[in-house]
């Protein structure tokens, strides 16, 4: 939808107090040199819609890191028990995102309550990154540092306050409701967005040139052409077998479910799991198809650059940088990448 209006910055907070009447409100504020998502309760807090995406990825307020998914064995979804969330300053590389977790669990063959639950009553506002920091390589897997989809709002920084772009009716009805807050936005303002989004894609585009990281266009095959490769061995041998790069992924949705017990009542409980750790693909009798560390690190690049697009039609990456932070080992995807392509 091409509306776009104008929302001052003495205005933002109390759009955000308009929204908690009916949302759980989360917005991300910067702790150190981190940026994580708060839950908004007061108009004190500093939020930050530019800058870049933050630490947290957005999957987990969609499928819960721990979850109670079942009750005594009836089957019956445990009630939500918070208001629908509204995530606000949503980056385009956590929406990419949804292009994996919806296909996992919101497809013809399966649809997860849990998940569905979350993710159909949610609002999303999403924003600009108005910077880069050395890990982000959205454009080499052809995002902009924007979002461009799969938003209801979206913020763009302008000095004094935010471009809101329409994305859906839900978005809309939200600036109908609360008109007193949004003015008309000029040529003028959006000259301002399109100027900040230009300054970003160049600090992305710095960050590619300077890893020499490749781009998308070069990612067919490349599993395929190094299956049998030495890469794989070496590039794991640091590897503590943690599980933070898949549990930090936007991307990555595996999960393992157990029962607890107490004295009145049982439950089912989901956890995210990993690929990276060695009983996950353990079967009972003890087979295990990917014993050791290297199958499972090629296995959780096949998944991402050879299953799903071939699948889906998309690569299960989208340039976060989050796992090169994450990685303890600093096993590095952007070099692991650039060795696939050159079959080094
Ligand atoms: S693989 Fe790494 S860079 Fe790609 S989306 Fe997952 S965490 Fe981000
Ligand atoms: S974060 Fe690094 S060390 Fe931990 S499992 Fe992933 S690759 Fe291995």
């Amino acid at each position: 939808m091409d509306k776009f209006f104008v929302l001052k910055n003495g205005d933002f907070n109390t759009f955000l107090n308009k929204i908690s009447l009916e949302y759980e409100v989360f917005f991300p504020v910067k702790k150190g040199r981190q940026r994580f998502f708060k839950k908004f309760k007061d108009s004190t807090a500093q939020a930050i819609v530019g800058e870049v995406r933050p630490f947290e990825p957005l999957k987990a307020f969609f499928s819960r890191a721990r979850e109670w998914v079942a009750e005594n064995f009836s089957g019956d979804a445990p009630p939500a028990n918070h208001k629908p969330y509204a995530i606000v300053g949503v980056k385009a590389c956590d929406l990419k995102g949804f292009l994996i977790q919806d296909f996992v669990f919101k497809n013809k063959d399966y649809n997860d309550p849990f998940y569905i639950r979350n993710r159909d009553k949610n609002l999303i506002i999403g924003s600009d990154c108005t910077c880069a920091i050395d890990v982000c390589f959205c454009l080499a897997l052809g995002i902009q540092p924007y979002p461009e989809r799969d938003f209801d709002l979206n913020l763009s920084t302008i000095p004094g306050g935010y471009i809101v772009q329409v994305g859906t009716n839900k978005g809309e009805a939200l600036i109908n409701q609360n008109a007193s807050l949004f003015g008309e936005a000029t040529a003028a303002h959006l000259k301002a967005r399109d100027d900040q989004r230009t300054q970003t894609v160049l600090a992305v585009k710095d960050n590619i040139n300077k890893y020499q990281i490749p781009t998308q266009d070069k990612f067919k095959g490349i599993i395929e052409r190094n299956f049998n490769g030495k890469i794989w061995e070496e590039e794991s041998r640091t590897c503590v077998e943690c599980g933070a790069c898949t549990n930090i992924c936007p991307t990555c949705h595996c999960f393992f479910l157990y029962d607890q017990k107490d004295e009145k009542q049982m439950a089912r409980m989901r956890v995210w799991d990993s690929c990276m750790i060695k009983d996950y693909a353990r079967v009972a009798g003890g087979g295990n198809p990917r014993k050791k560390l290297w199958m499972r690190l090629r296995n959780r690049f096949e998944k991402k650059f050879d299953f799903f697009p071939k699948l889906n039609n998309v690569y299960a990456c989208t340039g976060c940088g989050r796992c090169v932070i994450a990685c303890p080992a600093k096993i590095d995807i952007r070099k692991v990448l650039r060795r696939l392509v050159n079959n080094a």
